[in-house]
C-alpha cells in the first residue's frame, strides 16, 4: 500500500451549489497526471462535484453524467491540462479497461476522475486521491453530504487538504 496522506480533509457541503464549490477549490489543487477516485451511492453528488471540478480547471463543455459513454474528454479553455470523467459503473476494471477506452489524450497529460474508481482503477498509480460522499443518515432536508478527501502516495504526502474545508 502507498504511503497514506497525514491528513484527510472531512467536509460538511450543504447544498448542490456548495459541491460545486468544492469542485471548484479542489481544481485548483489538481495538475496533469493527477488521479482522483469519487465514490458514493448513486445521487451522492459525484456528478456534481465533478461538474465544479470542471469549471474550476476551465474546461470546454458542461460535466454531465457520462451515461451512454464510459468516459469523456473535456479538453481546457486555457492551457490547462484536459479533464477526461470516467464512469465506471460498467467498466470491468483494470488498467487494460482504461487503455482500451482508446482516449485522444494521453493520461498522464490530463485530470482523470473516476466515478465507482474504487477497486478498478488503483493500477494506474500509487498517487491518488479519495473521495467518499456520504448522505446524512436521516437527514430531512435531504441536501447535507459528507465528504472525505484522503491522499495516497508521494504526490499528496505535502499538500494541504485542509484548504479545501475553507
Ligand atoms: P452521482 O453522480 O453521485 O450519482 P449526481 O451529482 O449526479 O450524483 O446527483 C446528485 C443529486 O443530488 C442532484 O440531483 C443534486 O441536485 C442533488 N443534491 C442535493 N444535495 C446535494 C449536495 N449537497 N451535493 C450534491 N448534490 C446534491
Ligand atoms: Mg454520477
Amino acid at each position: 500500500e502507498p504511503a497514506q496522506n497525514g491528513v484527510s480533509a472531512q467536509i460538511t457541503v450543504n447544498s448542490p451549489e456548495q459541491m460545486r464549490e468544492l469542485g471548484r477549490r479542489l481544481a485548483k489543487l489538481l495538475r496533469a497526471g493527477d488521479l482522483v477516485l469519487l465514490n458514493g451511492e448513486l445521487g451522492a453528488g459525484k456528478t456534481t462535484l465533478t461538474r465544479g471540478l470542471g469549471e474550476g480547471l476551465g474546461v470546454r463543455g458542461a460535466v454531465t453524467s457520462p451515461t451512454f459513454v464510459i468516459a469523456r474528454v473535456h479538453p481546457s479553455l486555457g492551457d490547462g491540462p484536459p479533464l477526461v470523467h470516467v464512469d465506471a459503473y460498467r467498466l470491468g476494471g483494470g488498467l487494460d479497461e482504461m487503455e482500451d477506452l482508446d482516449l485522444d489524450v494521453s493520461l498522464s497529460d490530463s485530470v482523470i476522475v473516476v466515478e465507482w474508481g474504487e477497486g478498478k482503477v488503483e493500477e494506474l498509480t500509487d498517487d491518488r486521491l479519495h473521495v467518499v460522499i456520504h448522505r446524512a443518515v436521516g437527514d430531512t432536508t435531504d441536501e447535507v453530504r459528507h465528504v472525505t478527501v484522503t491522499g495516497l502516495g508521494e504526490r499528496w504526502v505535502t499538500v494541504d487538504l485542509s484548504v479545501l474545508a475553507a
